[in-house]
């Protein structure tokens, strides 16, 4: 599957695709309330945690695997 993306300043970006290998997509509610370490090897636990989640819209959707790339 290609991922198709325009966050120019996330490491993973390469000319508006995503080349991770893996990403993790959950709610705003629960990205914003996890450190930002947290990503697709912690799916399970977050969905043990949380449960599974739903949204109204794609705006209540954030990628919790995107990383600056000025972050070390
Ligand atoms: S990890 Fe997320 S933000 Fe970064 S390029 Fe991929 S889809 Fe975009």
């Amino acid at each position: 599957m290609e991922v198709h993306c325009t966050v120019q300043n996330c490491q993973w970006w390469d000319d508006n695709y995503c080349t991770a290998k893996s990403i993790l997509i959950t709610s705003d509610e629960i990205g914003a309330s996890l450190p930002e370490s947290y990503d697709y090897p912690d799916t399970q636990s977050i969905v043990d945690q949380f449960g599974e989640t739903s949204v109204g819209s794609c705006e209540a959707t954030c990628c919790k695997t995107f990383r600056d790339k000025g972050t070390p």
